[in-house]
């Protein structure tokens, strides 16, 4: 078996791959956001997997719809299937906008898998044809065929599925991306709650014939921690560029990502008073720095949100503007300009005082993005 996967980047979200998804989890992504506020509000960018071991069949109908002109679901030389670019991709497109194929309550108090059964059953036949087409794992094939058949439904859903708000939804197009680490990945999805449907994203420009590969979980941590994680969730060993590097150059990496990790864990402590507005702007510089070094760019949008939050909060209309400007220009890349969070940014730069936050604490210039503290 070799599965697949991806996740938000920043994204981050929520793989899937365990029976905790149905029971209690609420699967939200981890991803840090700090400053829950706005920033729940705003979206929630998920991520999730697929795999293809030896259940994986022909592409349907409805991923070759869907992904038509920017990319085709292939099958890759002992990696099961994938999808490819097919033809340039610019930074910033929206590749996927799909429904969810099934969707379920992240906190059930029924048996997931009689759930799975019966939404499968208010599936057209193409639909469930669609959802046997995907791949799982951890479905041990020496089991008497009947408890094979039976356990392999909720395996497909574990396996596939992803955060959708406060609940977990399957979507098949969406779920052909493979997973790569830290800066490996290209595309970033994330749920629409006021829609109803998962877009993906190119985070990144991509080359045509370029694998699309999206994050299944927050990656900012060593590649051994990584393979680890993936390995329990979606038993496979990770040979993503990142994962592949040398040792030498994934130590150097390794410990940018855990830097990363760290500084993004560390914001938060502005809210509890324990970080200047000015420390808490340099942080978010510093990871801003760092991802860049990285190649890791996921999660700025976001990012960006928390900067305007914290400029805001102390005053200071031209940090709260030089973040919104950059946080909706990167929102737009990964979640679309028509998403909550781009639109919520770009109301704010219009208007830094209609932030929620506007003058909560004392007056500072915390700084805008490039550094400067100049006073409006
Ligand atoms: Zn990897």
């Amino acid at each position: 078996m070799a599965p697949k996967r991806r996740a938000a980047g920043h994204s981050q979200t929520t793989p899937a791959g365990n029976e905790k998804l149905l029971q209690s989890t609420t699967t939200r992504t981890v991803a840090t956001f700090l400053f829950t506020l706005v920033a729940a509000v705003i979206l929630g960018i998920f991520l999730r997997p697929t795999a293809q071991p030896g259940n994986s069949h022909e592409d349907s109908p409805h991923s070759r719809l869907l992904s038509e002109h920017a990319f085709v679901v292939r099958d890759l030389p002992g990696r099961g299937k994938g999808a490819i670019a097919a033809r340039d991709i610019q930074q910033g497109e929206l590749l996927v906008r799909e429904p969810p194929l099934v969707l379920l309550p992240s906190a059930v108090t029924a048996s997931p898998n009689q759930l799975i059964v019966e939404a499968l059953s208010r599936l057209s036949p193409e639909g469930v044809e669609i959802f046997y087409n995907l791949s799982y794992v951890r479905v041990p094939e020496n089991l008497p065929p009947a408890q094979f058949a039976e356990r392999v439904p909720l395996a497909i859903f574990e396996t596939n599925a992803v955060a959708a708000g406060s609940n977990v939804g399957l979507f098949p197009t969406m779920a052909r991306l493979n997973h790569g680490c830290s800066h490996s990945f290209n595309s970033v999805y994330s749920w629409r709650e006021t829609e109803g449907v998962l877009t993906v994203h190119a985070l990144k420009a991509i080359k045509k014939g370029e694998e699309l590969l999206t994050a299944y979980f927050d990656t900012r941590r060593p590649r051994h921690e990584r393979r680890q994680h993936l390995k329990q969730v979606y038993d496979f060993h990770c040979t993503c560029p990142s994962c592949a590097l040398p040792d030498k150059q994934s130590r150097v990496s390794d410990a940018r990502l855990v830097k990363m990790s760290g500084l993004q864990a560390k914001l938060p402590s502005w809210a509890e008073g324990k970080l200047d507005g000015r420390d808490a702007i340099q942080v978010v510089r510093e990871l801003w720095s760092l991802g860049d070094a990285e190649g890791y760019t996921s999660g700025r949008g976001r990012l960006a949100a928390d900067a305007v939050y914290v400029a805001a909060a102390h005053s200071d209309r031209h940090g709260v503007i030089g973040w919104a400007e950059l946080g909706v220009k990167w929102a737009t890349y990964e979640l679309g300009g028509d998403s909550e969070l781009a639109e919520e940014l770009r109301r704010t730069a219009a208007e830094p005082s209609s932030h929620p936050m506007w003058g909560r604490q004392a007056s500072m210039q915390v700084g805008g993005p490039d550094g400067s503290a100049t006073a409006a």
